[in-house]
């Protein structure tokens, strides 16, 4: 609390009382938290490739580059972490980009087949790397107002994390439905599941359940914290299921017309 407090003074001089007036600032307090927590993790994240980029640039320039074989295997590496640090920055740009006030979203008439459609074109590589195939089942012809590319890059997330999180030739399955006036679109993996513990905070921005596994992929830690925030943009909502080695449910609801 901040506390001020000030004399209540009678018309002759008396003394009648003290008004003591209590701010309770537990949010602000809160907030300033949140964002030295953010700055802090920021930092981290980037100071992380950017000490592995230049141990291995001063190295190369100390001798080692005479070596054709650890030159390629270093200049691998550097190329590596720049891919990561760019990923990093594109995805707080876009964070910070969604946060401000005055970010809007640019609605039109969408069919979820085609964002499915679109996000899956985008991550074709990455489920024929690791032998997975992804099945559709559920309605076909659902159209809700939003913002195309925002869906799609929601359905990129969900999906590269459900190929990020799984084993080989696993499945993944999206499962989409409607009622009176939402759609509803499941993105069901067959993974390494998350404890019941980790569920409620896996949508903080760098909140990472194994962050060695996390970095491994590729992964910012920012993905999900990006989903939730353009869901609720559009007025919906997501939520996660998971039972531990047999697989996680994502579930993101939309309304069908905007608000
Ligand atoms: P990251 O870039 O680390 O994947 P996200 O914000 O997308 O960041 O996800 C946060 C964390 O949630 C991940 O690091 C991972 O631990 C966990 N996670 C996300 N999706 C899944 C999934 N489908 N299966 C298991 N764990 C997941």
């Amino acid at each position: 609390f901040n506390v001020y407090g000030a004399p209540v003074i009678g018309r002759h001089g008396n003394w009648l009382g003290i008004i003591v007036v209590l701010h309770d600032i537990t949010k602000l307090i809160q907030l300033e938290e949140v964002r030295k927590d953010f700055v802090a993790n920021v930092s981290h994240e980037l100071r992380t490739p950017i000490t592995s980029i230049k141990g291995f640039t001063e190295t190369l320039l100390d001798g080692a580059m005479n070596e054709p074989a650890i030159l390629e295997d270093f200049l691998g590496i550097i190329q590596k972490e720049s891919d990561r640090l760019h990923l990093l920055i594109d995805d707080l740009l876009e964070l910070s980009g969604i946060e401000r006030e005055g970010f809007y979203l640019q609605y039109d008439a969408v069919n979820i087949s085609n964002v499915i459609d679109d996000a899956m074109k985008i991550i074709s590589g990455s489920l024929e790397k690791k032998g997975m195939q992804v099945v559709l089942q559920g309605e076909s012809q659902i159209e809700v107002e939003a913002d195309k590319d925002r869906l799609i890059q929601v359905m990129v997330n969900l999906l590269s994390n459900a190929v990020n999180y799984s084993k080989e030739g696993t499945t993944i399955t999206i499962v989409t439905s409607f009622t009176v006036d939402e759609a509803i679109i499941e993105v069901k993996d067959e993974g390494i599941g998350i404890k019941p513990a980790e569920l409620p905070r896996l949508f903080e921005r760098f909140y990472r359940v194994d962050r060695a596994r996390s970095r491994e992929s590729g992964g910012t830690g920012l993905g999900l914290a990006i989903v939730k925030h353009l869901i609720e943009a559009h007025g919906g909502k997501v939520a996660v299921e998971s039972i531990i080695e047999v697989g996680t449910t994502f579930t993101i609801t939309l309304p069908k017309e905007s608000a």
